[in-house]
């Protein structure tokens, strides 16, 4: 039996095929939705330490999705062992509802979770006792629980996720069952949680000095908030709140909206940008579908239904359909739902740090995986004992400003420049994680590495990635062909003072080639482009015969 979890920021959930349907487990408070929040050093997980989170909020860890892949620590444990009791308590819960072990999962993770990050998902889930079976984009799972895989071929689904602290948009096409993600969009500092703050700050009540009064205020403020996306009025009452006297203080849903616009309005611009990414109209798309709790808020679903031109479907619970979707592709796996396969693509390109620093693309942005791809490279310098491979993860052109994933060296045997050759293979398996291998092609000594590194992924940081490469697109690419430039240059002033060592020119032969030799000196100095270029040209014109002398000299020793 293979469990699908949904491990979110504010909510996690876990489910099992039963007898061909997916169900969703309650835990021991009768809940299905089990609170991402973890009070330490207990460890108490879920809306138990959801409670203490009031009294003691220096002990109390949520949101911890956030963290995911980077190397911070809360009270001694890292992200992923914080993240291993929330998914420790859904495995208990499981086997205390099914009776049996539940030991191998499938877990849902957004669909910009980079490499570092989707590891990171895996080794929690390790942790927790888990086999991780696959890891699944978010909207994916989503795509799937609506039975959206029925539709015809080559339909085109937007998955509109709006959760208590992220949003994503993600454009989705399906083709022969499998759905490749198009685009991918959002703001990871956006949701429902908003709308609470907003909320709180609007009754102006919440006192600093009086936290209990403040969290009971937040708490019977997002009851009320829940309340109004049925209903038209909700009171916010707090009984012998304020010594004697109780708060009381009724709340429209026209009020609740008027605070919540500037919010839910900022959606907008990221599915306009992801339609444009996918390369697609709005009349393209076949269906838009809702996730997350907070689009349960009749505004949000008059936004999508605005925004894209026809009312999304609502046919399922918004917060527990990337569970459900988890636990169909957990059944696929059991082979319990007909075989389909999930494909899914690569949100930023991957590759490593070659000469100049320039960054080589290996594996372009938006590849569907599992995939594998290689490319060969040669040593830069002559009697070069090892190489340096740096891999990559972005969308610029230098290697600096992409973000390393990790390094390491492979030895070669020492030749000259550019006798080594050296095959470096990128293979991304189904569950979205970077295997690289070097091999040096000569003694086919090889390493591989399964990039462990974890990628400090600052919020946004993603959509930032791609935001800065069309920003900078200009000054990158002058950049990259200046240090194209530059490398040719120094290539062929290394092999003009070679040659003058084997070949006797006149001396007014030697002078014009030196003459154009100094120029391309200067104009690597100077770091203008254009001059550049120009000396490049005029040196490689002006050694042409130098050129076929060296052939020559060559046959003839041959
Ligand atoms: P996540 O994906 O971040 O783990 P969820 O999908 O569980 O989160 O969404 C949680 C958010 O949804 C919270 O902000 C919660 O207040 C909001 N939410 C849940 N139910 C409703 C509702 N009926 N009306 C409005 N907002 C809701
Ligand atoms: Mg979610």
């Amino acid at each position: 039996m293979i469990a699908g979890i949904d491990l979110g920021t504010t909510n996690s959930l876990i489910g099992v095929m039963d007898a061909g349907f997916p169900i969703l487990i309650a835990g021991e408070e009768g809940e299905r939705l089990t609170p991402s929040v973890v009070h330490l050093p207990g460890p108490l997980v879920g809306r138990a330490a959801a409670r203490l989170r009031v009294v003691q909020p220096a002990n109390t860890i949520s949101s911890i999705k956030r963290s995911m892949g980077r190397d911070v620590r809360f009270h001694g444990k890292n992200p992923e062992e914080i993240s291993a009791l929330i998914l420790g308590k859904l495995k208990r819960d499981a086997e205390r509802a099914l009776e049996q072990t539940v030991s191998r999962a499938v877990i849902t993770v957004p669909a910009y979770f980079n490499d570092g990050q989707r590891q990171a998902t895996k080794r929690a889930g390790e942790l927790a006792g888990f086999t991780v079976e696959r890891i699944v984009n978010e909207p994916t799972a989503a795509a799937l629980a609506y039975g959206l895989d029925k539709l015809n071929a080559k339909s085109k689904i937007a998955v509109f996720d709006l959760g208590g602290g992220t949003f994503d948009i993600t454009i989705l096409e399906l083709n022969e069952g499998v759905f490749h993600v198009l685009a991918t969009h959002g703001n990871t500092r956006l949701g429902g949680d908003d709308i609470d703050n907003a909320l709180l700050s609007e009754i102006e009540i919440a006192r600093e000095g009086d936290p209990l009064f403040t969290a009971r205020l937040r708490e019977a403020a997002i009851e009320a908030k829940h309340r109004l996306s049925l209903e038209e009025e909700a009171r916010i009452e707090l009984p012998f709140a304020e010594g004697e006297t109780s708060f009381s203080h009724l709340l429209t849903r026209a009020g609740l909206e008027r605070i919540a616009r500037p919010i839910v309005e900022k959606t907008r611009g990221h599915c306009l940008r992801a339609l444009a990414d996918a390369r697609l109209s709005l009349a393209d798309l076949d269906q838009v579908v809702l996730a997350g709790g907070a689009t349960r808020m009749p505004m949000v679903r008059r936004l999508v239904a605005a925004l894209f031109e026809r009312e999304p479907n609502t046919s399922h619970n918004p917060d527990e359909v990337v569970a459900l979707g988890a636990t169909i592709q957990a059944g696929i796996l059991e082979g319990a739902v007909q075989n389909m396969v999930l494909l899914d693509v690569t949100p930023l390109s991957l590759g490593i740090e070659t000469f100049g620093g320039l960054m080589n693309v290996i594996i372009p942005r938006n590849s569907t995986i599992p995939l594998k791809a290689g490319e060969m490279f040669t040593n830069a310098m002559p009697n070069q004992r090892s190489m340096l491979i740096k891999v990559l993860q972005g969308e610029r052109e230098m290697a600096r400003d992409n973000w390393p994933l990790g390094q390491f060296e492979i030895a070669f045997e020492p030749g000259a420049k550019g006798q080594a050759r050296v095959g470096v293979q990128f293979e991304i398996d189904a569950n979205g994680i970077l295997h690289v291998l070097a091999r040096d092609t000569k003694t086919g000594a090889e390493k591989i590495v399964a990039i462990q590194s974890a990628v400090d992924v600052s919020d946004e940081a993603v959509e930032k990635m791609l935001g800065d490469s069309v920003e900078h697109a200009f000054e990158d690419m002058n950049e990259r062909i200046l240090t194209e430039s530059k490398l040719k240059a120094s290539e062929m002033l290394a092999a003009v003072r070679h040659a003058f060592g084997i070949i006797d020119l006149s001396a007014e032969e030697k002078r014009k080639v030196e003459v154009l030799a100094r120029e391309v000196e200067a104009a690597m100095e100077s770091g203008e482009l254009a001059r550049l270029k120009k000396a490049n040209a005029a040196l490689d014109e002006g050694t042409q015969r130098l050129a076929t002398l060296l052939v020559e000299r060559a046959m003839e020793k041959e």
